[in-house]
């Protein structure tokens, strides 16, 4: 069982939610602990051991999101799932940029968070053990490095423009949903109307496609995206 060595760090100032989230996650095998502050919660995190960080946005001395850069600036692998009652889709957009993989708004059920935690945790170890390169043309994007060039010129993207990006080259030649890639890459239906999709695939056109005569990345008109190579 993967659970059983998982440590999952719980960054929360509201002592009941915090502790109503250990003892299910407890009662899930999994073993938690909790930092009550953003401060605590970079010093717990720096001890190291953790496999997935949860972490509340508005914190007393350092907030989720500052916390969340921090991490992302020592350890790209660790996945993050934000909890927070701030909803907007700008909200989300700052939870995502600063490198969390998933975002989950209170009040929320748990067995929905306890889903999240599995698939983020299954990402990872298909990341570790899976193949590690992927390449497509003259793109080279390294599974376990996070490293990605095109032209063997390196390129940096934020988390989420990698996990799209992932989700593209694994699909290639296929046309994708907006649906189906907020699912796959978010792992959240997002509400109709939002455009955060298109948001985040211009993001990565921009430093995937933008400077280079071939593009990679193309709209399907009535569909959504599809990653191929350009025709003559
Ligand atoms: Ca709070």
């Amino acid at each position: 069982m993967i659970q059983q060595n998982t440590r999952i760090l719980i960054v929360e100032d509201e002592p009941k939610v915090a502790s109503f989230l250990k003892r299910g996650l407890e009662e899930n095998d999994y073993s938690c602990e909790i930092a009550f502050d953003g401060l605590m919660g970079r010093k717990m995190f720096d001890t190291g051991g953790y496999d997935l960080i949860i972490l509340d946005i508005n914190l007393p001395y350092k907030n989720g999101i500052e916390l969340c850069k921090e991490i992302r600036h020592n350890n790209q692998k660790i996945p993050v799932v934000m909890l927070t009652a701030l909803g907007t889709t700008e909200d989300k957009l700052l939870g995502f940029d600063s490198g969390a993989d998933d975002y989950l708004l209170k009040p929320f059920e748990f067995r929905e968070l306890l889903a999240r935690i599995r698939s983020l945790l299954k990402r990872i170890s298909i990341a570790e053990t899976g193949e590690n390169i992927i390449t497509f043309l003259d793109l080279e994007v390294n599974l376990n490095t996070y490293e990605v060039k095109r032209g063997g010129e390196k390129i940096v993207l934020t988390q989420k423009e990698f996990a799209l990006l992932v989700f593209l080259l694994r699909n290639k030649g296929r046309a994708l949903s907006r649906n189906e890639i907020a699912e796959n890459v978010w792992g959240i239906n997002f509400d109709t109307g939002t455009n955060i999709i298109d948001v985040y695939v211009n993001f990565l056109r921009k430093k995937i496609d933008k400077c280079y005569p071939k593009k990679l990345i193309h709209t399907q008109t009535g569909i959504g995206y599809i990653l191929k190579e350009e025709k003559e």
